[in-house]
């Protein structure tokens, strides 16, 4: 029996190329040869520190990361980070006070993490909802520890914020759009970012620190979450998540071979304008909550039938899709609505079913 397509536009873990998967698949049993899967493999073989190796020389061609910036492959997630990132940083200055821009949910989950070690200051005026610009004065803010979420999965914001150093250590969540663009990491002390959206599957986050930030965790930092720790030791401290890293590095070769950072940026705002522009002219049947002015290319939010949402039809809008074989297109539970994901993973012709079927509905519907 032929096999329905189907097409995913999960918010992550999500769609990984098919090639991916193919060789994961080839070599799932027999790596290389070598007469075991990479799954029972010890972490300390010759043959796992080349994956290892290969992975992190990957990652530094692709965004071409300065030799003095460690880069580190471990366990947690992106909730991980936000305990870790307070823990190491969060004493650099004096009275372990961090600055915190919360343009979300992620964002406010980091925050309110890092208030447990640390005194918190959000540096932004309150907003009201996360679906607006979050405007900063551009100098006066004095910034020794300086976050922010550089894409919120949950609400569809994309913020695009760098500084000149000059004392300002910024660190940026990039768990939803890692490696979907260029981005210039000698702006950043930190840069973390979960695999399961654009780079790979669960289980190993990326994180890539300047070397004079090491070296200043806090008493209480467990171990596992030292950055001196993890960074002396090559992320091998203790067992770190093999398969997820090996998974990873055959993302980064697929990115690698499909023209780079400058090429998934090239692509993702295709896709994205793709589905930004057939709701901009629906005449509200489709309704985007985010301001024009920060709208992630990553993560496409939207109401159906009215600026607040139909229910009734999204649900119909919901099931038409599935009947067409698009999945996970659900809004996240504190929102509602639509969401359409669409990673570096998710193809021109994938976009362009989902767009042909907004197109059909609203004719239907409207
Ligand atoms: N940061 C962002 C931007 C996310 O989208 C997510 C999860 O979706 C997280 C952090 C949390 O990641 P994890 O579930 O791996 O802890």
């Amino acid at each position: 029996m032929e096999q329905k397509q189907t097409i995913n536009f999960g918010p992550g873990p999500a769609k990984l190329p098919q090639s991916v998967l193919l060789q994961a698949q080839k070599e799932l049993v027999n790596y290389n040869g070598i007469g075991i899967s990479v799954l029972e493999m010890s972490h300390r073989s010759s043959d796992f520190s080349k994956i290892l190796s290969s992975t992190e020389s990957l990652l530094r061609e692709l965004l071409n990361i300065p030799d003095n910036y460690k880069v580190m492959f471990l366990q947690g997630g992106g909730s991980g980070q936000f305990s870790a990132v307070p823990l190491n940083l969060i004493g650099l200055k004096e009275d372990n006070c961090a600055d915190y821009i919360v343009t979300g949910t992620w964002s406010e989950r980091a925050a309110k993490e890092a208030a447990k070690y640390g005194k918190v200051n959000i540096v932004h005026p309150k907003l009201d909802k996360y679906t607006s610009k979050c405007q900063l004065d551009p100098e006066p803010v004095v910034l020794l520890t300086f976050y922010y979420g550089c894409n919120e999965t949950v609400h569809g914001g994309g913020y695009n914020i760098t500084r000149k150093q000059n004392g300002v250590v910024l660190v940026s969540d990039m768990s939803s759009n890692f490696l979907s663009r260029p981005v210039d990491v000698s702006k950043f002390g930190l840069i973390f970012a979960g695999a399961q959206k654009n780079v790979g599957c669960a289980g190993v986050t990326v994180v890539i620190v300047r070397e004079d930030l090491l070296g200043h965790a806090l008493n209480e930092c467990p171990i596992v979450l030292d950055y001196k720790v993890q960074a002396t030791n090559n992320s091998l401290y203790n067992t770190p998540p093999c398969f997820s890293i090996y998974i990873m590095g055959l993302v980064l070769e697929w990115i690698k071979n499909n023209g780079g950072t400058a090429a998934m940026e090239k692509l993702n705002k295709h896709k994205s304008s793709m589905i930004y522009d057939i709701i901009n002219v629906s005449n509200g049947f489709y309704a985007c909550p985010v301001d024009v002015a920060c709208r992630s290319r990553m993560n496409v939010p939207f109401r159906v039938g009215k600026k607040e949402g139909d229910e009734a039809l999204e649900k119909k809008f919901l099931d038409g899709a599935l009947k067409r074989g698009m999945i996970s297109l659900k809004g996240h539970r504190s929102v509602g609505g639509i969401r359409a994901s669409l990673y570096n993973a998710v193809t021109l012709e994938d976009a362009q079913a989902l767009a042909t079927y907004m197109k059909e509905f609203l004719k239907e519907h409207q």
